[in-house]
């Protein structure tokens, strides 16, 4: 390409032929006063004169087809970036600085439902709602000043259509003074993005009410439990005076009846009690009371406890202890009460055969308790869901055993509360294992979370 250095050398050269050709004639001229030697030398500087023409020449020959060349690839260029431009998914045009229309693509006369060729000359304000022009007005009054305006949030109505939320990109175009000289757009339907984000909001907000529904119905089943716990003590504390002290001066059947009043009342603290805890485990206001004592003792007095109930069912309940004294930092209450729920839904889903307690120590200072049984087991597909709230699995065979289905996911609570792990393995109609695996010494404990 010719570059203005370039056009001024040739200039120079061509008048410097120009002034050779000159003093030629004048040579020529006085050659004919009889001097043949100065035209010799005259023809000999035009020779090289012309020499040098040529290859000026050459040199411009060449010079216009790198220009040609030049100019093709421009138009190449400028015919792609039209094309994508025309073709591009998202609304372009080019406006001058008060916003009227000058160049619009497919999709941009697609968005505002206009043919393409009668959006140019149109101010694009007259696509903006009545109601939101004013602020379209004065936002393009200030774009002189800003070079770019990024996904500004606008309504838009395309011809005899219904208003749409559309995101506009603005970027000003500026001549070398750098004075704004036009108006790059790009338009955007985000109806659907804003139904989603409207969509989300929804859901936040239910979700909210729904965790504020949670912690209401979680503080009214702990006022009901705390309530009803008090009256259940009374009557259990009644009933028993009763059979303790005057069962020899009532008729037998009298005797049953209070008995069945003080089971059934025990029965009924019990599940007010899992629920209590449930709430507080829920409510986040469980602490654990750490205290030192003896693992192999609780296991020992648990099963003496729960000995009955596996005889009233002829199985074999076993223990086997690693150590026959195991000291741990934890809460006595609360491991026995985990203990209690494993030991005893092990005796009441098993019908035949065996439960077997296991308790051993495991590296790193923690311990391992397992309870083994030979009951109905655990269908795979119920076995993660047996340790969330509420869960009871095969519910014919529950039913017929009682339970709130709380028991296990207490028990998981508690035990991760305890910085422990619980886990299980269960065949059906082989067995279940449950295994508790707990630091020896239990740290400052948090409060407790049922997830
Ligand atoms: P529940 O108080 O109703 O027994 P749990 O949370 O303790 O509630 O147990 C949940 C369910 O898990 C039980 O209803 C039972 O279906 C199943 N389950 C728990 N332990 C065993 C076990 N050892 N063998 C078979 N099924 C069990």
């Amino acid at each position: 390409m010719i570059t203005t250095g370039d056009e001024s050398i040739f200039i120079q050269q061509v008048e410097a032929v120009q002034q050779r050709a000159q003093q030629l004639y004048q040579c020529a001229g006085e050659a004919s006063d009889g001097q043949p030697q100065i035209l010799v030398e005259s023809l000999e500087q035009l020779r090289i004169a012309l020499e040098e023409l040529y290859v000026a020449e050459e040199e411009l020959r060449h010079q216009n087809e790198q220009l040609m060349a030049a100019r093709q690839a421009a138009e190449a260029e400028r015919q792609r970036y039209q094309e994508l431009f025309e073709f591009a998914p998202d609304g372009y045009l080019v406006s001058d600085i008060h916003g009227t229309i000058r160049e619009a693509n497919r999709a941009a006369a697609l968005l505002l439902n206009i043919a393409q060729k009668h959006l140019v000359g149109k101010p694009l304000a007259s696509f903006v709602p009545d109601d939101y022009r004013r602020g379209f007005r004065s936002m393009l009054n200030q774009l002189h000043v800003v070079n770019r305006v990024q996904e500004w949030e606008m309504r838009l109505c395309g011809r005899e259509d219904t208003p749409f939320d559309a995101a506009l990109t603005v970027e000003t175009v500026r001549d070398k003074e750098g004075n704004a000289i036009a108006l790059r757009w790009l338009l955007r339907d985000i109806t659907a993005r804003k139904r989603a984000e409207e969509q989300m909001h929804q859901i936040q907000l239910q979700n909210l009410e729904l965790i504020e529904a949670d912690r209401l119905k979680t503080q009214f089943i702990a006022t009901i439990s705390h309530e009803l716990r008090t009256p259940m003590n009374s009557i259990l504390g009644f009933s028993e005076l009763l059979l303790r002290r005057f069962h020899h001066q009532y008729e037998p059947q009298l005797v049953t009846m209070i008995e069945r009043i003080f089971n059934n009342g025990k029965h009924l603290l019990k599940i007010i009690e899992e629920i209590l805890d449930f709430s507080k485990l829920k409510g986040d206001h469980l602490q654990l009371k750490l205290e030192v004592f003896d693992l192999a003792k609780l296991v020992t007095s648990i099963v003496e406890e729960l000995h009955p109930l596996a005889e009233q069912k002829n199985l074999k309940l076993q223990v086997h202890l690693a150590a026959s004294s195991i000291p741990v930092v934890n809460d006595s209450q609360r491991l026995r009460q985990v203990l209690i729920n494993l030991l005893s839904n092990a005796i009441k889903f098993t019908d035949t055969g065996s439960v077997r307690l296991e308790v051993w120590e495991l590296p790193q200072e923690r311990v391992a308790i397992a309870i083994i049984d030979t009951g109905i087991g655990i269908d795979s597909a119920d076995q993660t869901l047996i340790f969330q709230e509420f869960r009871q699995v095969n519910q014919s065979s529950t039913r017929r055993h009682g339970g709130t289905g709380l028991g296990l996911s207490i028990a998981n609570a508690l035990v991760q509360l305890m910085q422990g792990t619980i886990s299980m393995e269960s065949q059906i109609g082989k067995g279940s294992t449950f295994r508790v695996e707990l630091p020896r010494r239990v740290s400052l404990p948090t409060t407790g979370i049922l997830t």
